[in-house]
């Protein structure tokens, strides 16, 4: 158990009287949660204080090496209101992965899922009240020694930030046409495609940016070797509906391991899906959509929970799917997950953890 200090702000700010305005992490709770590590002491110091800026020798390491990690949840308001996270030892447990690649000290698994239920309690007036609105959780690590050699840090800051979020589909659920990228990889074999670390997305921000002024909402990766198996989406990983049978990813180390994604595979095979976690090319995959057998893409992850696909593109070759629309197992998902995660539905998987009333 951490002992948590918590020093509430004294001058609080004003919470948004519009919350269909409020977009997607742009702004922050009045609180953040706090900790530091140095060899000497561990992890020490844990504290909620007031949401502010970090002073920072402009030699820190996390400036110039990146070394730094982070992690991404929600809290959701029930018709009760109660506050309540989605598995977040997941996420807790993910971190302790993503640490191990990246030379970070692990945070053990109950302290964070402590550090973040504590901050959401402290901030528990700021978890939107509106349909499909929630209070985005971003944990984060990042090296702080002082020095320009390449090496290991010796001394980190956890913080856990929250931002309250509108609804990811305000306007209904649209289906979204995606980028086959096949210059630029985002993982390998042996990197860092496993762990959320910044520098995976520092690295694929330009293919993005690159997709986007074409019209794509995000690109879709191929493997980073043969530029011939699909990986993932952006930020969330994909599933094929091909021929009654779902295909997604290996997470062997290129792929990052989605708690949506294994939350998902989970109810599938509940339902009776057979799903395959396997090498897919993406020239059988483009094969199956000209065949009439690519009968729904979606993408997954905690903001959107699914991102249907309408459309893929790769290398000029068009494939179009479920005529535009989400399709209909990609609908019972986001209604099933949506569900459970605000509530509507019983938590027969025991994945909710509630944190207080509201
Ligand atoms: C966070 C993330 C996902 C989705 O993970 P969830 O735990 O489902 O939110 C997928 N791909 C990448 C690259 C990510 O960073």
């Amino acid at each position: 158990m951490l002992d948590i200090q918590i020093t509430k702000t004294t001058s609080p700010k004003a919470k948004p009287a519009d919350e269909s305005k409020l977009g997607f992490g742009k702004i922050f709770t009045d609180h953040m949660f706090v900790m530091d590590y140095a060899p000497d002491k561990g992890w020490h110091d844990a504290r909620i204080v007031p949401y502010q800026p970090f002073p920072l020798d402009p030699a820190c390491v996390i400036f110039h090496y990146a070394q730094e990690i982070f992690e991404g949840l929600k809290a959701y308001r029930t018709a009760d209101n109660t506050i309540q996270l989605f598995r977040p030892d997941c996420n807790g447990q993910r971190m302790q992965d993503s640490a191990d690649r990246m030379c970070i000290p692990k945070i053990p698994v109950e302290d964070f899922v402590q550090a973040v239920k504590t901050l959401v309690e402290v901030d528990k007036d700021w978890v939107p009240h509106s349909d499909g609105a929630s209070l985005y959780i971003r944990p984060f690590v990042f090296a702080t020694d002082v020095g320009m050699g390449v090496h290991a840090s010796r001394n980190y800051t956890f913080c856990v930030i929250c931002a309250p979020s509108g609804a990811y589909y305000a306007e209904g659920i649209d289906p979204v046409r995606i980028y086959v990228e096949d210059e630029y990889i985002r993982a390998a074999p042996g990197l860092t495609g496993f762990t959320k670390c910044g520098g995976n997305y520092a690295a694929s921000i330009k293919a993005g940016e690159m997709a986007e002024q074409q019209g794509f909402a995000q690109v879709l990766w191929l493997d980073g070797v043969e530029k011939k198996y699909v990986e993932e989406v952006g930020s969330m990983n994909i599933m094929f509906k091909i021929d009654g049978k779902i295909y997604t990813a290996p997470c062997t180390g290129t792929v990052l391991p989605g708690v949506t994604r294994r939350s998902i595979i989970e109810l599938l095979k509940d339902w009776g899906y057979e799903v395959c976690e396997e090498h897919v090319a993406i020239a059988d995959i483009m094969k199956a959509g000209h065949d009439g057998k690519l009968e729904e893409v979606f993408g997954t992850g905690t903001a959107a929970v699914v991102s249907p696909v309408k459309e893929l593109d790769w290398k000029g070759d068009k494939v179009f799917i479920s005529g535009g629309k989400i399709g209909e197992l990609t609908q019972k998902l986001y209604d099933t997950l949506t569900g459970i995660q605000w509530g509507k539905l019983p938590d027969t998987k025991g994945w909710i953890v509630p944190v207080c009333k509201g």
